[in-house]
């Protein structure tokens, strides 16, 4: 037989004009490697033969019998072929029935012996018949061996064993693919090994000649998860090897290493209206000690909504400009650039003149304010970028598009990006590049600053070729499993803890029946000043929503609860309608969603903290930072339709202010059951824990959402698993210790290319 390569095209290997390589063509499988790393989605276990006599009905088995006879007919009202066959043992016979196949009557012809595979169904008249029951023919002689296992069985890939299935495709079955696959493995040599071996050897995970195969025809049940589970750490494993390899190459890189003055830090500190927290203080401890070095930070600052994340980048910032070096200062939307503009400008009001700093903010509108010398000056937008350009503002603040678009920066040591977890994989690629370039691009002359203390980095501010520092603020809990993975190349900082004094949120699962009630509660908020936020899981009515909108939304598995679940999801803009004309006609209500301008957006919301209206009716966009001390009261409809990390993240826009808040979790059911998910969510001490829950029972693909990750599927199962990402870490860091530049093993540097240019493509 002749042999193939992995990365041979399947044209050769099948011939051009094969209908059975369009097909295949049409499911993206190009190569024989494509055709082998399609994976079966399951597994059927026929791997039991069974007598004929012992077959009960509804029961899925494998019978090994012989075509008694044979006949095709063809329905008379529906003109559809019809092949039936008797087949006997020792012990009885069946009659099996095919429909639209008549083909199958010049295979199965009488006197030969095949396996049948399918399930047992009832005739009208109460006979037992096999349906549509996959085929193969065995040579004579088989029969007698008997057991499955004896010498000289025949190899079998339709039936008595366990059969892949694969996802399938228009006019390509899971018999089809069998058939190819089979074929393919047969004809393949033996695979080398790339994967460190001892790393394999530790979980007793196979190697790949023997995993790819047992992937497609395992012997058991057991045999095809370790395969699987080889090939989600063999991604894990490179994922982890790119971190190290980012690690590395940042650690190369030169930064501006900071002079961090603890009596400053703590002068600025004790100005503050507030004192900071323990987790602030370490987090702040941590940055410092990273600015200190002469190589680029890549940190992520993660706690829970509230916990007073900006105050600690604000303060790193104000090292920054401390050593005469500038700071970007980045959200994802402009209402909260101008929030951190704003919550800066009165933070540094509260400061000693010798900590403050000038400040500006740069958004696409145009409108700018430079705040010096306590003073908020609206600019163009080009006088701006013109500040920002010669140094004379210390920290700007915009959204994402600052980095981005042509703003440049005279000196620019830190980049502070807030919810970092919208980035993807590509886009924070982008993202070094982009920092890199406001580098790279400033004007070579030394910058003199004010830079006092040295630590031995040479020159005094940043030059060129230097790159900024980089903090990302996350307020989304990310299970640690994740973290070690998708975001394995960022240091971490964590805030656990929510300043003293916050009072804790009232969760309440509302069934439909209590509607009433928390309408009443909500009034009677609002009757005292306060405000409130609906939220609901989709911008419009099932059949108007073209796309976007809810994201997060899972929950109900069958195909006829999601149908029932979609026609009572509330929308933004029915209820918006409903609260307006018939709930509060008397209250001022406004609605914010994804469809709107960002214009219409930003008013929106600048109306509701301002206090122009009282009730904000709204999709998950207001899970981003908005910070309303005012709002009080949260409604969320669908609760259930929502990840329990998120509703975690929705209710923590409320109970910023002094006052006594509360959350309302509406319910889709009264049933106790359906709402013991959301119980997790009144319970829950921190993210985290919600977090892990929720991936662990929605799973990865249904926990990530919308998310970016750029994760291969492969590996996302493996998430579930803190074992293998520990382990897949562990070996990525052992093969780099013992061989940093890969030199002795080209197989996996090959590898690595491959994966990195897969990552980067999606
Ligand atoms: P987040 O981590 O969600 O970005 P913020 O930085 O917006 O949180 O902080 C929320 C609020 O808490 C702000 O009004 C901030 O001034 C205040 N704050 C921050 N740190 C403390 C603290 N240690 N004690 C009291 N209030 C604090
Ligand atoms: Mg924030």
């Amino acid at each position: 037989m002749r042999k193939v390569a992995l990365d041979a095209p399947l044209y050769g290997v099948l011939g051009q004009g094969s209908l059975l390589l369009r097909r295949l063509e049409r499911l993206g499988l190009a190569t024989v490697r494509d055709l082998l790393w399609y994976f079966p989605s399951r597994y059927e276990d026929f791997s039991k033969t069974y007598r004929i006599a012992e077959l009960e009905p509804g029961q899925q088995a494998t019978i090994r019998g012989v075509v008694e006879e044979v006949h095709s007919t063809r329905s008379w009202r529906r003109r559809m072929a019809i092949v039936e066959a008797t087949i006997a043992d020792e012990s009885g016979t069946i009659r099996a029935v095919w429909f639209n196949q008549p083909y199958v009557a010049n295979i199965l012809k009488t006197g030969r012996l095949a396996n049948f595979s399918g399930k047992i169904s009832i005739s009208e008249e109460g006979e037992a018949y096999l349906s549509h029951p996959a085929y193969e023919l065995l040579r004579a002689g088989a029969q007698e061996s008997g057991a499955e296992e004896a010498e000289g069985a025949p190899e079998t890939r339709h039936t008595a064993r366990l059969v892949p299935v694969y996802p399938e495709t228009r006019g390509l079955t899971s018999r089809g693919i069998r058939y190819v696959v089979q074929s393919m493995l047969e004809r393949l040599p033996p695979l080398a090994e790339w994967m460190p071996a001892p790393a394999l050897a530790r979980l007793g995970l196979p190697e790949l000649d023997r995993a790819i195969r047992a992937i497609h025809f395992p012997r058991d049940i057991a045999e095809a998860e370790s395969a699987r589970a080889r090939f989600s750490f063999e991604n894990l494993y490179l994922l982890q090897m790119v971190n190290f390899e980012q690690k590395m190459k940042l650690a190369r890189e030169r930064a501006p290493a900071l002079a961090v003055d603890a009596g400053k830090i703590k002068q600025i500190a004790d100005a503050l209206p507030f004192a900071l927290t323990l987790s602030q203080k370490k987090s702040l401890w941590e940055i410092a000690q990273d600015m200190e070095k002469p190589r680029p930070m890549n940190r992520l600052l993660q706690g829970d909504v509230g916990s007073g994340k900006t105050v600690v980048a604000v303060i790193a910032t104000l090292i920054a400009a401390e050593n005469g070096c500038q700071s970007a200062f980045m959200a994802p939307t402009e209402i909260l650039a101008r929030q951190h503009f704003e919550t800066t400008r009165k933070l540094l009001a509260a400061l000693p003149r010798a900590a403050q700093a000038p400040i500006g903010l740069l958004t696409g509108s145009g409108g700018f304010i430079v705040y010096e010398s306590g003073l908020a000056e609206p600019v163009t937008r080009s006088a701006a970028a013109k500040k920002a350009a010669n140094g004379s503002v210390a920290i700007v603040f915009g959204t994402h598009a600052l980095i981005q678009k042509s703003v440049s920066f005279k000196n620019l040591a830190l980049v502070v990006v807030d919810e970092q977890h919208r980035f993807g994989v590509r886009q924070r690629a982008e993202l070094v590049r982009g920092r890199t370039r406001a580098a790279r691009t400033e004007t070579a002359e030394e910058e003199t600053g004010k830079r006092t203390g040295g630590n031995g980095a040479g020159g005094t501010a940043p030059a060129a070729g230097r790159i900024p520092h980089f903090l990302s603020m996350s307020a989304t809990p990310i299970p640690r499993t994740v973290m070690l993975t998708a975001f394995g190349d960022l240091d971490l900082s964590l805030i656990n803890e929510l300043p003293a004094g916050r009072k804790p949120i009232d969760t309440e699962i509302v069934p439909p029946a209590e509607r009433d009630k928390a309408y009443g509660f909500l009034r009677k908020e609002v009757a005292d000043g306060r405000q409130a936020f609906v939220i609901c899981p989709r911008i419009e009515k099932p059949d108007e929503e073209a796309g976007g909108g809810a994201h997060g939304a899972g929950g109900a598995s069958n195909a006829a609860g999601k149908f029932a679940a979609a026609l009572d999801m509330r929308s933004v803009k029915e209820e918006y309608e409903r609260l307006r004309t018939k709930v509060f006609p008397d209250l001022r209500i406004a609605m914010l969603h994804g469809q709107m301008k960002a214009k219409e957006k930003d008013e929106a919301m600048r109306r509701f903290k301002e206090g122009a209206c009282d009730i904000l009716v709204a999709t998950s966009v207001v899970e981003v930072g908005v910070d309303v001390p005012n709002a009080t009261v949260m409604l969320i409809e669908g609760a259930d339709r929502f990840g329990l990390a998120q509703l975690y993240q929705f209710r923590g826009r409320i109970g910023r202010g002094g006052h006594h808040s509360r959350c309302f979790l509406m319910a889709s059911t009264g049933e106790r059951a359906e709402n013991a998910r959301l119980k997790a969510v009144v319970e829950a001490k921190n993210g985290f824990e919600l977090a892990e829950k929720d991936l662990a029972l929605r799973g990865p693909g249904q926990f990530f959402g919308e998310m970016q990750t750029g994760f291969p599927d492969a590996a996302m199962d493996a998430l579930r698993d803190p074992g293998i990402v520990k382990a897949s870490r562990e070996a990525a860091a052992e093969t780099l210790a013992a061989d940093p530049s890969l030199s002795r093993a080209p197989l996996l540097r090959a590898q690595l290319a491959e994966f990195k240019r897969r990552l980067h493509a999606e």
